[in-house]
């Protein structure tokens, strides 16, 4: 795994409801937990057409409709992430090339 697709932090902020990664570059990549919930790859939010596409950044952009208080991160492999839900969802696997082509920051996500 080349350093932009290896983290070296994760961090779940219940308060601020945020998801942030740290990479082995030095990027940081934080998604807003509603965001990332609206995200989730399973065939199920996604439908199987979609789910090798990125969502349209907007998504991150959006203001929550839920406040995320439990969210629960597994390691799935060595693959990416699973996120458990607070609504019981826990079907999306988060890869980590997908965690950081969707990072909504300003420089990888312009406008
Ligand atoms: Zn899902
Ligand atoms: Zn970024």
């Amino acid at each position: 795994m080349p350093p932009s697709l290896t983290p070296t932090r994760i961090t779940v902020d219940a308060e601020a409801q945020t998801f942030t990664i740290a990479w082995g570059d030095g990027h940081q990549t934080v998604f807003p937990l509603d965001g990332l919930r609206r995200a989730c790859p399973c065939a199920a939010c996604q439908g199987h057409a979609k789910m090798n596409e990125l969502p349209d950044p907007e998504i991150f952009r959006l203001p929550a409709l839920m406040r995320w208080n439990a969210l629960r991160v597994e390691p799935a492999g060595s693959i990416g992430l699973r996120l458990i839900w607070d609504d019981g969802h826990d079907t999306g696997i988060y890869a980590w090339e997908r965690l950081r082509a969707m990072c909504p920051c300003s420089e990888c996500a312009p406008g």
